[in-house]
């Protein structure tokens, strides 16, 4: 069982979770209807970890928490929740971001990627996948929807690197890259106060999405997943995770136990849906069965993806390409 020793902070407050350190939370505009910050203060300096979605809701309970000052913004990774306001921020407080530098140059690319460039990707992408022509044209019709959903980062940034330690507000905290979520991840481990702020690497409730997208249509990032999850349970078990979608917890090996059978679970299943040859979208639809629209379709492809092109790496299935151009799986 996990430990959840903390309230939720009211809109627009922070919780206080120790000595120089908060928590406060920001809506999100989609099915995940949040996100969780955390802001450190200490030795004449304030960090923020993380920026939240960027639209007039989140900027106004950010300058409601932050007031007048804000000296330096951490971003764990690119994604949209995660990155939105880092240019907003910087712009307003002056502040200097510090990311992983293939987190910063994913955001900056997609935030500046023309819609024509992307929509050609994702066609290929949604050809290999098989997805329905109709269903096919409604992505399309979204265009580039990172670009339109975060204030592009600042084009100089301080680089964080695995192992590396940064002193957030006078506390020291050792930096670790994953991937499997994002590319090169960031997650700080603070020893002697047992924290861990850890992004969306590891969250409480729902098992972190772990898909393969337009960008990278043979990658494998369910194997770096799950080679970051041996990372994870290797910290001691009394340390306090900070995740980046829900409370505050400790329990971190029962929920790296618990994530992992979720994915051999779903890995069970992929291979059962494969016995006969089938898409990716098939796949997608078995293994998420509810509706789907043009963009939580997304997410269930690039999910569904990760676990065949996992399996087929290791031999599990084969792949063979279709007259339409789209892949289909067996089991071998
Ligand atoms: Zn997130």
């Amino acid at each position: 069982m996990l430990e959840m020793p903390f309230h939720l902070p009211p809109a627009g407050a922070c919780t206080r979770l120790g000595d120089g350190l908060w928590w406060f939370r920001l809506p999100l505009p989609y099915v995940l209807d949040h996100i969780d910050l955390y802001l450190l203060e200490g030795e004449g300096e304030r960090v923020l970890v993380d920026t939240g979605h960027a639209d007039d809701v989140s900027q106004r309970l950010l300058a409601q928490v932050l007031g007048e000052r804000l000296d330096r913004i951490l971003v764990t990774h690119f994604h949209p929740d995660h990155v939105g306001n880092a240019g907003h921020l910087a712009a307003r407080y002056g502040s200097t971001l510090a990311m992983p530098r293939l987190e910063w140059a994913m955001a900056r690319m997609l935030a500046f990627e023309p819609d024509e460039a992307w929509r050609a990707a994702l066609a290929a992408y949604d050809r290999l996948l098989g997805v329905e022509a109709e269903l096919g044209r409604r992505r399309l019709a979204l265009g580039n929807v990172f670009a339109r959903t975060v204030t592009p980062p600042p084009g100089s940034f301080q680089e964080l690197r695995d192992g590396m330690v940064v002193r957030l507000a006078g506390l020291p905290f050792r930096v670790m890259l994953m991937g499997g979520h994002a590319p090169a991840h960031a997650l700080f481990y603070q020893r002697e106060r047992r924290l861990l702020i850890a992004g969306d690497q590891i969250l409480p409730e729902i098992s972190p999405l772990v898909g393969v997208w337009a960008d990278e249509p043979e990658g494998d990032p369910l194997a770096d997943y799950l080679a970051a999850l041996e990372r994870l349970a290797g910290l001691p078990e009394d340390v306090l995770v900070l995740p980046g979608h829900g409370r505050p917890f400790r329990g971190l090996r029962a929920r790296v136990a618990a994530i992992r059978a979720h994915h051999q679970e779903r890995l069970a299943r992929t291979l059962e849906l494969c016995r006969d040859w089938a898409s990716v979208f098939e796949v997608a639809l078995a293994l998420f069965d509810r509706p789907l629209d043009e963009t939580t379709v997304g997410f269930a492809l690039a999910e569904a993806l990760a676990h065949l092109n996992y399996l087929h790496r290791r031999g599990e299935l084969v792949r063979e390409s279709g007259a339409d151009g789209a892949w289909h799986f067996r089991r071998r």
